[in-house]
């Protein structure tokens, strides 16, 4: 039996694995301790908990678990990454680049350290969502120290080609961070082979709970160094202090630890699921996707529906159907998705967009059920708007 209304904003966030939750209630009542508490066995009993997790997460991304920072989710780990780099190399630089897709965490931070002294770069896209890597290359001056760029995009889907950026970074001595919040636990993510110095990522996108993430920090070629943004009793090596969130950070673990075990299989079954619905939803006269589906995750698809505003459209199938849609609905004149418009993507075009974004908890029985529905909307509210 199908349950409404069906899921599909897994990009948004999505459900605890039971396998996840199981592992973590303990962590709540019986093993509640201080994983900073050196001299009693609660204390112990937490900080093994919290070094298993730590292991489990730099296993995912092929890193020692030493860098490993956990924060708050990924946007504290964007900040940190970007507010410590800026602090720590400010003798070194003031200059950063980044993208204007990037996440808000990404882009606000960067407006912050701004305002701070920083010259930042937002570099545009091509039409299909990525960078293009010789603006990227002209973009670079003597006093650069960071170059930001997300792994894959929330809205779109599209995997920038994070090697090659990593390859220019690195012949100019420039440090690497990407938001990979969208990436890690859907496509292999390998800190080695990427050449990645900096990464945040999130447990709550990967079945895990939220509230918990981290920021991978490289310890060697090159050793990288942070200014603290959350001072105090010096915890994680002094670059997060704060009690540990034990329960998530042992939640975030065994969610790794599973990713690592099933997404390739996962994987295929979403993909396959997601190529099924685009094919069908693209049937539908005038709607084309967005993003480059050459270099795309495998579980989401951004397609805009021509002359249908996407706002009716999500609210006309809100009832049945969880999806989400660029722009701000809460304006009364909304802002067309940035990152849509950053593709140069027209302003019909962007107004009319959705996001699907599939997960290891969708069936094709949902995946049916959206496709005769949403065909069904679209077809609803051209009519109408013919009939004016
Ligand atoms: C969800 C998301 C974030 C924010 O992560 P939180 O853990 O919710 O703070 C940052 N960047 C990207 C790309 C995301 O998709």
């Amino acid at each position: 039996m199908l349950k409404l209304p069906v899921y599909l904003d897994y990009n948004a966030t999505t459900p605890c694995d039971p396998r996840v939750l199981d592992i973590m209630l303990p962590y709540f009542t019986e093993k509640f301790g201080n994983a900073a508490s050196r001299n009693h066995f609660f204390g112990w009993q937490a900080e093994e908990a919290v070094k298993w997790a730590r292991e489990q997460v730099a296993a995912l991304i092929h890193a020692l678990p030493e860098e490993i920072v956990f924060t708050s989710g990924a946007t504290e780990a964007d900040n940190l990454a970007i507010k410590g780099v800026f602090e720590m190399y400010a003798a070194k630089g003031n200059h950063i680049i980044t993208v204007a897709t990037e996440h808000k965490a990404v882009l606000d931070t960067c407006k912050h350290v701004e305002k701070l002294g920083a010259d930042v770069s937002f570099l545009g896209v091509k039409q299909d969502g990525l960078l293009d890597l010789e603006e990227l290359q002209s973009a670079i001056r003597p006093e650069t120290i960071l170059i930001a760029v997300m792994y894959a995009n929330n809205e779109i889907g599209v995997l920038q080609p994070i090697q090659e950026i990593s390859r220019i970074a690195k012949k100019h001595g420039i440090l690497f961070f990407s938001d990979a919040t969208q990436a890690v636990g859907k496509v292999p993510v390998d800190v080695i082979r990427d050449g990645i110095d900096l990464m945040a990522f999130s447990a709550h996108k990967i079945y895990g709970p939220k509230g918990t993430g981290a920021l991978y920090v490289r310890r060697k070629n090159p050793r990288v160094r942070l200014s603290a943004q959350m001072d105090g009793g010096g915890h994680e090596d002094g670059r997060r202090s704060g009690t540990l969130n034990v329960p998530g950070i042992v939640g975030f673990g065994r969610a790794c630890e599973i990713c690592m075990n099933e997404m390739e299989g996962d994987n295929l079954r979403i993909k396959a699921l997601r190529n099924k619905l685009e094919v069908a939803l693209l049937n539908i006269e005038e709607t084309q996707v967005n993003g480059n589906t050459g270099s795309r995750l495998p579980q989401v698809s951004n397609i805009s529906f021509k002359y249908v505003d996407d706002n009716r459209l999500m609210m006309g199938l809100s009832k049945e159907i969880a999806v989400s849609s660029g722009s701000a609905c809460t304006s009364a004149s909304p802002e067309p998705s940035y990152v849509l418009k950053a593709m140069g993507i027209e302003d019909g075009l962007a107004h009319s967009s959705l996001r699907f974004g599939l997960g290891k908890y969708t069936s094709e029985e949902e995946i049916n059920f959206t496709i005769e529905q949403v065909t069904g909307m679209v077809k609803r509210l051209r009519e109408e708007i013919n009939n004016v």
